[in-house]
């Protein structure tokens, strides 16, 4: 019996080898290696794809976010609300421009922003003496955020939102996608294999409808270039998608949609089955996820913790998302220390979470498997 894959990138590659082996050739044969004609015309195809008027290709989702907040402007004093439940690159962009993450604690149900708690973190960042600036939201698994609520907290504030969709690339908001920027100044993305678009390396990308902000993001990427590539404007980055990527992207691009589809109906099963016995997490109405992970909880630490090692023994892989919220984490525990704010939501999350195989690939055998599995361990629990 072949083992369950936690994300099945394999059978993807089985499925469009051709296609990707002769893009990755073409690449090579022409030897246009960096900003070659597959980046633009990855570009123009994702603008496509997410109904967004910009989008920039760059190198990874952390950089995309850098380069987000460069283009904001945003400097040392400044702070950033973002969820503590998170991937830390959220987190670490705001750092890396010498501007202040505030941490904001997240809802059970969605795993994303609580706007309460995001109303006393600003109320806390102003007593602190901090300049609130803007918020970043995540859309945590696949799952989007309260956009709504976030947006219109964010305009009465006037503070502005930028979007992390680095695992919700192609989920959808009040029916259209997230990255196309309804709700927010500038979208980011990840395609990191493991992302619901991955490609064979690091890649990311920026989405904006304002055309200044994309002029900025563009000179930002190349070292800050102004018109001609040996004027320098701005410090910037080298930060560019590469042309191989672009090319690899193009052709798993074609089959995403379908994929997407493949995702929600792989959750809807599971859901089917795991309701009642554990906690799923909540897509609202409004929302399509994407499913960039299948993330259960456990009424306890012990009990997901027990879980997890009775799934090992059945050869069935699984991985916490996230162990331990950034509050918490060494490299920001200075930064939590000042804000003071309860992220007890956070905390209790990051220890009854446990992600189970997800991928378009995942077979009906494999499934059943991994459900029947969950309905034993459970059952033993009642
Ligand atoms: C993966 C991820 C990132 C960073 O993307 P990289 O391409 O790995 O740099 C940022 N935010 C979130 C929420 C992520 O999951």
């Amino acid at each position: 019996m072949n083992k369950i894959p936690f994300i099945d990138l394999a059978s993807q590659y089985g499925r469009i080898m051709q296609e990707v082996d002769g893009a990755i050739k073409a690449v090579l044969c022409h030897g246009m290696y960096v900003m070659g004609p597959e980046v633009y015309e990855l570009e123009a195809k994702l603008s496509v794809f997410t109904g967004c008027k910009h989008s920039i290709s760059c190198s990874n989702g952390t950089d995309a976010i850098v380069l987000a907040l460069k283009a904001k402007n945003v400097k040392p004093g400044d702070a950033v609300f973002v969820p503590s439940f998170t991937f830390a690159a959220t987190a670490e962009a705001v750092a890396l421009v010498g501007a202040t993450p505030v941490f904001v604690d997240i809802l059970q149900t969605t795993l994303n922003i609580d706007v309460d708690s995001l109303k006393n973190a600003l109320h806390t960042a102003k007593e602190t003496g901090l300049n609130p600036v803007g918020i970043i939201t995540v859309d945590i698994f696949g799952v989007p955020a309260d956009y709504e609520q976030i947006s219109k907290f964010a305009k009465a504030e006037g503070l502005f939102v930028i979007a992390d969709c680095a695992q919700s690339f192609g989920a959808e908001y009040n029916g259209k996608k997230v990255c196309a920027c309804d709700y927010c100044d500038i979208a980011t993305t990840s395609f990191f294999p493991a992302k619901p678009l991955g490609c064979y390396g690091d890649g990311g990308a920026i989405f904006t409808n304002d055309d200044a902000i994309a002029s900025e993001i563009i000179s930002y990427r190349v070292h800050g270039q102004g018109t001609d590539k040996y004027q320098n404007d701005r410090i910037g980055l080298n930060a560019r998608l590469d042309t191989i990527q672009a090319a690899i992207l193009l052709k798993k691009l074609e089959i995403f949609q379908d994929e997407i589809v493949a995702r929600n109906e792989i959750a809807g099963h599971y859901n089917k089955a795991l309701c009642g016995i554990v906690e799923v997490q909540t897509v609202p109405a409004n929302c399509l996820s994407v499913w960039a992970q299948y993330t259960i909880k456990f009424g306890s630490k012990t009990e997901r913790d027990e879980a997890k090692d009775y799934l090992s023994a059945k050869e069935i892989p699984s991985v916490i998302y996230y162990p331990k919220p950034l509050h918490m984490q060494k490299a920001y525990l200075d930064y939590a220390n000042k804000a003071k704010i309860q992220l007890s939501v956070s905390e209790f999350v990051s220890d009854v979470v446990l992600s189970l195989p997800m991928s378009p690939y995942l077979t009906e055998q494999h499934m059943q498997e991994i459900i029947s599995a969950m309905q034993t361990f459970c059952s033993g629990k009642k």
